[in-house]
């Protein structure tokens, strides 16, 4: 049973004021799953009334009480993981265990931002004057308008909202059409929980005239996006010329090093888990492997056979390792790359088609002489694809990882420490993980350089973002 799901607005679930629905449809299976409703400018007025009154009634919640809401929460949603996951992987595709996985994550994100709340301190600084206080006080930014993408619906979201409720802040969450339902029991958790009404609002409609009605609306104080890096880029201008707080997390390219003296077993399962996830859906995806000349030909070996044998199918399947794309935007993007990549002379060793012609599967694809003016070398495949290259020296390396304008993860192996060091201090990057995969934890940093945006979406950095500094200074009478 998958549900039609609804607008969340001032405390209430309901339908879109016109009526208007969207189809929601299962990406492995091509069929209509459900209905979304589609928020009109009538909708959004009423989320910005709801957002304003909620805001004003929120941020008087004391700390500690916003954090035990939070954790509260955050066992709801334990508690109703595999349904949840289950409504996920009807929606988006991705493996049952992996959507698991994602709720079970969520919640551990929520209690970090819970434990966050309590600790947003401010600081008192030195005063030139006897009886004089100089304090540095942290308030909540105002009303939060945030656009999340359908690679992982309910993980994009829940950083954000959790960073606005521990704050004091609330929240206007536009998620995706594509995935609807996952995110709604995400809000679900928190409104049983009993976060009040107008603290947050969930709506779903078209993208563009969403961000173009909230984020210029004075109501709304901090815009908060993930997605392409193009759209980012149109969405962080309209913020500015608002003068509205921004954080960006967009798209990446990331680089993915093994050197000679790196563990090579470790190397291609590792990076090859991580590359398939998701059907390759992921910003720091590992795209552009780089292996040193001694392991290069045993490590597209092994990384081929691995590919080779992953199982391919319906997510909700027992031992469905990776999932169909998430929409059908995804299969013609993916194979304009790869026809473009062949047409330069690349070559594919396992993968580089379509599956079937019922739900959008594409095999997961290992290619190796692709050209640094190949297409899928520099735009964001966000699909099953690797790209396995030779590199002689460490320079050489270090300049093609900084190559493209991403900068959002990048993934080394190497048993020196040495190397280890200076690739870590070279590349241009976000985020960095050397010899296993330790990224997007939620008490560590998550967030980009350069094109892939600014901000972060982790750890204790997260927090600053949707708090705004006011200094007092005091003198006694
Ligand atoms: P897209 O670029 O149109 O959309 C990306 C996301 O932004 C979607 O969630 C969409 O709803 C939203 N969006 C688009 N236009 C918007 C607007 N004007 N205002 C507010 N939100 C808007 O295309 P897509 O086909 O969904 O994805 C294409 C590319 O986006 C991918 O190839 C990938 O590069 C990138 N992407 C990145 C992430 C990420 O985690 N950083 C997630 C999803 C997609």
């Amino acid at each position: 049973m998958y549900p039609d799901t609804q607008l969340f607005i001032d405390g209430t679930w309901r339908a879109a004021r016109s009526g208007r629905t969207l189809p929601v449809i299962n990406p492995a299976t091509e069929e209509v799953i459900g209905q979304v409703a589609h928020a009109s400018k009538n909708d959004l007025d009423e989320a910005l009334d709801a957002a304003a009154k909620g805001f004003a009634a929120w941020k008087k919640v004391s700390a500690f009480d916003r954090s035990k809401l939070m954790r509260k929460a955050a066992d709801i949603l334990r508690s109703r993981a595999d349904e949840t996951a289950r409504l996920m992987t009807l929606e988006q595709g991705k493996p049952l265990p992996e959507a698991k996985m994602e709720v079970m994550a969520a919640a551990d994100i929520i209690d970090w931002f819970a434990e966050e709340a309590r600790r947003a301190y401010g600081r008192v600084v030195p005063a030139r004057g006897e009886g004089i206080y100089q304090l540095v006080v942290k308030e909540p930014v105002g009303p939060v308008a945030a656009f999340t993408p359908w690679n992982f619906p309910i993980n994009q979201v829940v950083r954000k909202l959790s960073a606005a409720v521990a704050t004091g802040c609330s929240i206007i969450v536009k998620a995706p059409e594509e995935t609807p339902a996952s995110p709604a029991m995400l809000v679900k958790a928190f409104v049983d929980a009993g976060l009040p009404a107008g603290v947050v609002g969930l709506v779903y409609g078209v993208p563009s005239e969403i961000s173009e009605y909230l984020i210029p609306h004075p109501v709304i104080r901090k815009v908060t996006f993930t997605g392409s890096t193009p759209i980012g880029k149109h969405l962080a201008a309209l913020a500015g010329a608002h003068m509205k707080r921004v954080t960006m997390e967009l798209g990446g390219h990331a680089p993915a090093i093994v050197f000679d003296d790196a563990d090579l077993d470790l190397a291609v399962k590792t990076l090859a888990g991580a590359k398939f996830r998701n059907a390759g859906q992921v910003c720091v995806s590992p795209t552009r492997f780089m292996v040193q000349e001694k392991l290069y030909e045993p490590f597209v070996e092994k990384f081929v056979a691995l590919a080779k044998g992953l199982k391919v199918g319906d997510g909700v399947a027992e031992g469905t390792q990776m999932g169909p794309l998430a929409h059908d935007r995804r299969i013609p993007w993916v194979e304009g790359l790869v026809a473009d990549a062949r047409q330069k002379g690349a070559e594919v060793h396992t993968g580089g088609e379509r599956i079937g012609n019922k739900g959008y599967f594409y095999q997961p694809t290992v290619m190796t002489g692709v050209g640094k003016d190949a297409r899928m070398m520099n735009e964001e495949p966000f699909g099953p694809v690797a790209m396995i290259a030779p590199f002689k020296e460490f320079d050489e390396v270090v300049e093609e990882a900084n190559r493209l304008p991403f900068g959002l993860a990048a993934y080394a192996f190497t048993r020196s420490a040495k190397t280890a060091n200076a690739v870590a201090a070279k590349v241009e990057t976000g985020m960095m993980t050397i010899n296993h995969l330790g990224l997007a934890l939620p008490e560590v940093p998550f967030g980009g350089v350069k094109d892939s945006g600014y901000g972060s979406e982790g750890g204790s950095e997260a927090i600053e973002a949707y708090l705004n500094t006011k200094f007092v200074s005091q003198a006694g009478l």
